[in-house]
Parts: structure tokens; C-alpha cells; sequence
């Protein structure tokens, strides 16, 4: 069983979102909590959680099935003190959200050393962030996500993951989104099916799929190895169709959430059924 859908506005409310899942004919979706540009939300109201959880029982969506993204704002790595100390609270916050909500992933950048730090300082941060969060909460998985290693972005190799994996107390609350966009601008090759093998391997002895707890099904606009976050619609970028057949066909992805962020959402219906049928020729 795959689970596929694409990130879905929130605008109108938490439940909101739900109904436009359910137009996708999503079997997932992602979504904001909050704003992700702004650091301050007002809390969530019973009435909002309420109308929620009501939305997600009325169309059978369970919490493995849901990964909200976490704000851009939040840098677990952030060499600053006090805006470390931000971003923390903002992190805090946004697991406190999902608690509420009954959901148990929580999909995050892992953070940037900003030139003022060195790699390995900046990912013993992040581990130590993500320690502080889950020492005060419980339920919810941090899930990082792997990054084109845009700027200082940390994240860009599978040895970064594994690294602060390594580093977090509680291994049980600890998971990873594979972004296909992300990994192939990073240099992680994905056009051919031998690479599609090659590469998740290489993820599994690195990383280890016990990890995997979602992916991002991105095309990309930027070549190979370019280490820049451009997402295209499937099978018009430079990746190609390739790794999301090979994905529907392999049941290592199964049962984890499956999110399109592709450039042009009017696809989005059409790209959720390709990928579905996809996954069909392979069981007949
Ligand atoms: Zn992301
Ligand atoms: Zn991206």
C-alpha cells in the first residue's frame, strides 16, 4: 500500500486542507501547521483541532498518512545562541501543534552553519536541538529531510542524516524524508533504474530504511550535482519519469507518506493518478 498525495494549503483552516486532499484523491498529504514565514502563531483553538480530527476521521486519513513541514524560519544548527534558542522554541512549538492534532511525523530542514561554524559543530547543534524538543514532548517523530545543499544548508549527503541520527537520544522518534529533487541536485543519481538501486543502497547502509518516513516525489529544474532547490512537475525536469515508477514498483516505500511539492499545482490530480497506476501495473 502506497500512500501518495502533495502538499496542500492550509488557507481557510486545518480542515480545509483535509478537503483538498480528498479532491486530489490523495492517500497523503503535507501542510503547514502554521505560517512558514512567520515565527509566531496564535495557538491552536479546540474548535480548529476539533474540526481536524473530525475532517480526517470523515475521510479516513490516519497519522501515518499526514507529514506537516515545519517553518523555514527554524535553524536547529543556527550558530547564534539566541537564535538558536529561537529556533528551538519555534521547534517546540510546532511538535507541541502536532500533538494536539494527533499526528506523530513532523517534517523538518535540519539546519545551516552559516560560514560561522564548522559542519560537524553545526550537526552536533542540531542533534543537541532535537534532543532538548523530544526530552519535552512525546508522540511525534522528528523526520529530516535531505536538502540540495543550497548555501551552508547541512543535510545534502546521507552522511550528514546518519550523523545526526547517531547523535539523537531517542532513536524511536527520529526518521528522514527523502526529497528525489533534493538528492539528485546533490549529486545522488536517480535517472536510471540501476542508479535508482544504486542510491537508495547507498541511503540503506548510510541512513537505513528503518529511517525512511516519507519521501518528497520532486522533479527537478536544476541539473545534476548543481546543489540548487528548483522542483519541477514529473517527467518535465531533468530527472525524468523513471525513479517514480521505480519507487511505485518497490515495496521498501510502502506505507510511508509520499508528497508532491512539484512546481505547478494545477498537475498535482493528474500527477497523483499517474503515480497510482503506476503502482497498479505492478501488482497485476
Ligand atoms: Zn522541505
Ligand atoms: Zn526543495
Amino acid at each position: 500500500m502506497k500512500y501518495i498525495g502533495a502538499h496542500v494549503s492550509i488557507a481557510g483552516g486545518l480542515d480545509k486542507a483535509v478537503e483538498r486532499a480528498v479532491q486530489l484523491r490523495a492517500t497523503a498529504f503535507s501542510f503547514f501547521t502554521k505560517n512558514q514565514r512567520q515565527w509566531y502563531a496564535t495557538s491552536l483553538t479546540s474548535e480548529k483541532i476539533c474540526a481536524f480530527h473530525h475532517a480526517c476521521r470523515t475521510y479516513q486519513y490516519t497519522s501515518a498518512q499526514i507529514i506537516p513541514h515545519g517553518s523555514y524560519l527554524i535553524n536547529l544548527g543556527h550558530p547564534v545562541s539566541d537564535k538558536l534558542e529561537k529556533s528551538r522554541f519555534a521547534l517546540l512549538d510546532e511538535v507541541n501543534r502536532c500533538q494536539q492534532l494527533n499526528l506523530t511525523l513532523l517534517n523538518i530542514h535540519p539546519g545551516s552553519h552559516l560560514n560561522m561554524i564548522t559542519e560537524d559543530q553545526c550537526l552536533k547543534r542540531i542533534a543537541e536541538s532535537i534532543n532538548i524538543v523530544l526530552s519535552k514532548t512525546k508522540g511525534v517523530t522528528i523526520v529530516l529531510e535531505n536538502t540540495a545543499g543550497q548555501g551552508s544548508n547541512m543535510g545534502f549527503l546521507f552522511e550528514h542524516l546518519s550523523t545526526i541520527i547517531h547523535n539523537v537520544e531517542d532513536k524511536s522518534r527520529i526518521g528522514v524524508c527523502i526529497d528525489t529533487c533534493h538528492a539528485f541536485a546533490s549529486g545522488y543519481e536517480l535517472r536510471t533504474e540501476n542508479a535508482c538501486i544504486k542510491t537508495f543502497s547507498d541511503f540503506d547502509k548510510i541512513v537505513g530504511f528503518q529511517y525512511l518516513c516519507g519521501l518528497h516525489l520532486n522533479d527537478s529544474k536544476s541539473p545534476f550535482n548543481s546543489r540548487v532547490d528548483r522542483h519541477h512537475n514529473l517527467g518535465k525536469g531533468t530527472i525524468g519519469l523513471t525513479v517514480f515508477s521505480w519507487i511505485m514498483k518497490n515495496k521498501q516505500f510502502n506505507c510511508i507518506p509520499m508528497i508532491l511539492e512539484t512546481a505547478n499545482q494545477d498537475y498535482w490530480k493528474e500527477e497523483i493518478t499517474w503515480l497510482k497506476s503506476e503502482q497498479d501495473k505492478n501488482r497485476s
